[in-house]
């Protein structure tokens, strides 16, 4: 508020300047996956949340919900949406693991179905548009890809009920190759001649074995880098399936020089994907907060993000 005043002080031209650029900054539109600011946030959720909507997210992307307490962290859902609504932030996304026990099959998914429920109910009640399986199951063959896009499309189904989209978010091992009968996952970067017929990158087996109506994906960019793989590329080549984006870098938005955030979102435009939320983790010298408020100016500052 005090650099506001200073400004307004100097000149009506400054004035105009500053209200001009604060209304085109207040018109875009990026989130924050808070798990971002996991250490921080829960020193005061209510004041943590409104310095976000300040620094000009205007949505957040839950994590860390609890199915059987209900909570996020240590309040119930609607206690935090409530606190949402009063920093004018919306909630539209969450990260949960899918209630599976042991191997990632539909055998043992059927015992986790009135939690995967719940928790889809649950977010729901919210006004939650995407629930996503933040982390890969073990997938060591082609065969186990294939009972994963089970499960999903299960889980897809009892989202889609509730009224939820469900998908998934990539690291970087699901851009490693799977053999038949395998019982592991190939390295990086490996050519694909000399594997056994029959043998697919992860990525592409979940597209193949998931219901294009029942489950979508989160792209991870900074990720699907890190899998040797070019995001513009992945978005190119699934259009209809990739629907959300984190961006995401080594440490701040833009500081790194490994990401072309530039083609990645005229990419995503080009695919209509509406939904961009900025993740940070990792050592960046920064106190969180400073560090989602640098990336926050990053896309603020960026004349290619809407
Ligand atoms: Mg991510």
């Amino acid at each position: 508020m005090a650099a506001t005043g200073v400004w307004a002080a100097n000149s009506n031209v400054s004035a105009a300047t500053v209200s001009a650029i604060s209304k085109s900054n207040a018109n875009k539109n990026f989130g924050l996956q808070i798990w971002s600011i996991q250490r921080e946030l829960p020193n005061d959720v209510p004041g943590g949340l409104k310095k976000l909507a300040e620094m000009g997210y205007s949505f957040i992307e839950l994590a860390l919900y609890n199915a059987e307490s209900g909570n996020i962290w240590n309040l119930p859902i609607a206690d935090f949406k409530k606190l949402a609504d009063a920093a004018g932030l919306k909630i539209i996304s969450s990260h949960v693991g899918l209630p599976v026990r042991g191997a990632f099959n539909l055998q043992n998914f059927a015992s986790g179905r009135d939690t995967w429920k719940k928790t889809c109910d649950d977010h729901a009640s919210i006004g939650c548009k995407y629930i996503f399986q933040p982390g890969e199951p073990p997938m060591r063959s082609v065969e186990d890809v294939a009972m994963v896009g089970e499960v999903f499309n299960e889980a897809g189904k009892i989202a889609k009920a509730a009224g939820l989209i469900f998908g998934f978010h990539n690291h970087a091992g699901e851009f490693q190759y799977v053999t038949p009968g395998g019982t592991e996952k190939l390295c990086l970067g490996v050519s694909r001649r000399g594997l056994p017929e029959g043998s697919k990158v992860i990525f592409d087996g979940m597209m193949e074995a998931t219901d294009p109506e029942l489950v979508k994906f989160q792209l991870d960019v900074y990720w699907a880098v890190m899998g040797l793989n070019d995001p513009v590329a992945v978005m190119r080549k699934y259009p209809d399936r990739i629907r959300v984006l984190h961006i995401k870098d080594v440490g701040v938005l833009g500081e790194s020089g490994l990401m072309n955030f530039q083609k990645i979102y005229e990419t995503a435009y080009a695919n209509n994907i509406e939904d961009f939320i900025v993740e940070l983790e990792g050592n960046t010298g920064l106190t969180q907060f400073e560090g989602v408020k640098r990336c926050a100016d990053y896309l603020l500052n960026a004349s290619f993000a809407k």
